[in-house]
């Protein structure tokens, strides 16, 4: 048995095989090799390996979701086969002696480009599944992976990090835990995993040997301890851990059904957090009265082109049904800093947590913010929803947003579609947005205080530095008291406040929050009953 050991940013206890992740590179190096046949050979090889992944990836997805869908991966075996792909990277190997890796990156840019020439949309669609397929076999030859998709079972992952247009990637109920050798408890990873409810540990002392993907492995997030190939009394020892905590999970359940409601009488409101639509479940099992932070940049980040409009009403059309009456609010699209997308076309920034992101792409590319709040007002008429927008530090632009926000309602009442009552509010998570919250507030009809980044902007913290991660101190005594003007601000103004950072869900304030006239609680759906249990207990 082998032990690690790294910084827990979510508790619990997985147990099961390991899987090293590692991004399949981009840029591939170009060898000399001497002997082309072995080559063609290992690349032949490849080929089956790729091969068999995808009839696995085409019988889990007929089984899962459908046939219609699983034709994607039939559809990929068939250019796997493609005889010019074939023979392109075959007959550059043997011509030019290059390594199989390198002849199959450049063959596969040939392939897509030529896609993407064409003249029918249909044709062009296909240049991403060459770049899918190139990938698929760039990583079995070079011993990487695509992705857990590849595992028959769920796995811990171990990664060097993980950016959140990987993670989302993943499928959910195909991780126990994740675990990385950089990354930060404030991360936007480590949000995820609280979101999936699975154990995370991050700048963990790993090797990523891929020879670990399959062993044995057991992560104790109250620990931070990554166990390898553990012994039979670790094993026994966690597994009784981990069973004590589902039996402390199924206590819980007592509170499902009760009021969130202090001893004095007051009502909190109790919403979660979510990024996608999956989410929702959890939101439900858990008895949140809302969902008080959908992160819909989720619906951005893994893949190539802009959700359209009818893709994301679809979204929010299914969560706010699904809620069924229940407050949505919906956070306009936060691209930017940690969540890149390439295909907005960010330049590269300096200082990208405090450069072009959030609101700001949206008010200088109004079309792509439109074509989200049509979405957003559209799914309305099927429950309750509202709207809140990100990074906001002026007056100004909550001007700007509102009359977007009218041109928007106007187009669909002219055009007979129809949309609900949209609570408008604004996310306060910088320093200015605090100091004018007197200003802002009468603009709108809620705040939500976002202290994972108010805690990196007042006290001038990257939140993505692990290094920093010892001072990165949300209970500083500054950021509380933002905290509490801001909810002093928005109650002088008839507007209500909440909080849907993660410190909403850190029960040694709840106390502190309640004091302040806190009305609402953002967290992620796995806290929900605990914390509904200390405002219970609160005065
Ligand atoms: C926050 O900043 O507190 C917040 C809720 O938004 P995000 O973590 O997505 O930046
Ligand atoms: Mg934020």
């Amino acid at each position: 048995m082998e032990t690690r050991q790294g910084k827990s940013v979510f508790s619990g206890v997985a147990i099961g095989k390991l899987f090293v992740y590692k991004k399949a590179k981009q840029v591939v190096d170009k060898k000399t090799i001497e002997d082309p046949a072995a080559e063609v050979a290992r690349y032949m090889a490849a080929k089956e390996k790729a091969k068999e992944q995808l009839e696995m990836l085409k019988e889990k997805t007929m089984k899962d979701v459908g046939e219609a869908e699983a034709e994607i991966f039939e559809a990929h075996q068939m250019l796997l086969e493609d005889l010019d792909f074939v023979e392109g990277i075959t007959g550059m190997i043997e011509n030019d002696k290059v390594n199989a890796e390198y002849a199959v990156f450049v063959t596969g840019e040939q392939c897509a480009a030529l896609f993407l020439s064409m003249d029918d949309d249909y044709m062009r669609g296909r240049a991403a599944d060459v770049n899918d397929i190139s990938n698929r076999l760039i990583a079995i030859l070079s011993g990487t992976q695509v992705s857990a998709e590849a595992m028959p079972e769920p796995v811990i992952i171990m990664a060097e990090d993980l950016a959140p247009s990987e993670t989302v990637q993943f499928e959910k109920d195909k991780i126990l835990a994740l675990v990385t050798q950089k990354g930060s408890a404030n991360s936007h990873t480590a949000i995820l995993a609280r979101m999936m409810n699975i154990p995370c540990i991050v700048t963990a002392d790993i090797d990523l040997d891929p020879d670990l993907t399959g062993k044995n492995g057991i992560v104790d997030g109250f620990t931070g301890k990554i166990y390898i190939e553990p012994d039979e009394v670790t094993a026994a020892v966690m597994a009784e851990k981990k069973k004590r905590e589902e039996e402390r999970k199924l206590l819980l359940q007592s509170l499902k059904g009760l009021p969130t409601v202090t001893k004095s009488g007051k009502h909190i409101h109790l919403y979660s957090n979510i990024g996608s639509e999956e989410d929702v479940d959890s939101v439900l099992e858990n008895d949140s009265e809302g969902i008080g932070l959908f992160r819909s940049e989720f619906l951005y980040l893994g893949r190539d082109t802009y959700p359209t409009e009818e893709e994301q009403f679809q979204v929010y059309k299914n969560v706010i049904s699904k809620m069924n009456g229940k407050k949505v609010i919906i956070r306009t699209l936060d691209i930017g800093a940690d969540k890149q997308a390439d295909y907005f076309q960010i330049p590269k920034e300096e200082n990208p947590a405090m450069g072009f992101r959030a609101i700001r792409i949206c008010l200088h590319r109004p079309e792509v913010f439109k074509t989200q709040l049509r979405a957003i007002y559209r799914a309305s008429a099927y429950g309750t929803a509202s709207v809140m927008f990100p990074m906001i530090i002026s007056v100004a632009e909550v001007k700007k947003i509102k009359e977007i926000v009218e041109e928007v309602k106007n187009e669909l009442r002219q055009a007979d579609i129809p949309f609900g009552d949209v609570e408008l509010g604004i996310m306060v998570e910088t320093p200015a947005a605090v100091m004018i919250a007197d200003m802002l507030a009468p603009e709108v009809d809620f705040f939500s205080i976002g202290t994972n980044d108010l805690t990196q902007y007042t006290l001038a913290i990257d939140r993505q530095n692990q290094s920093l991660d010892d001072i990165y101190d949300p209970h500083h005594e500054a950021v509380l008291r933002m905290i509490q003007r801001t909810i002093e601000c928005a109650h002088a103004h008839g507007a209500w406040c909440g909080i849907c950072g993660e410190l909403g869900a850190d029960m040694e304030l709840t106390r502190r929050f309640i004091q302040m006239g806190i009305d609402e609680l953002s967290v992620s759906p796995v806290f929900t009953l605990e914390l509904r249990k200390k405002i219970r207990e609160a005065e």
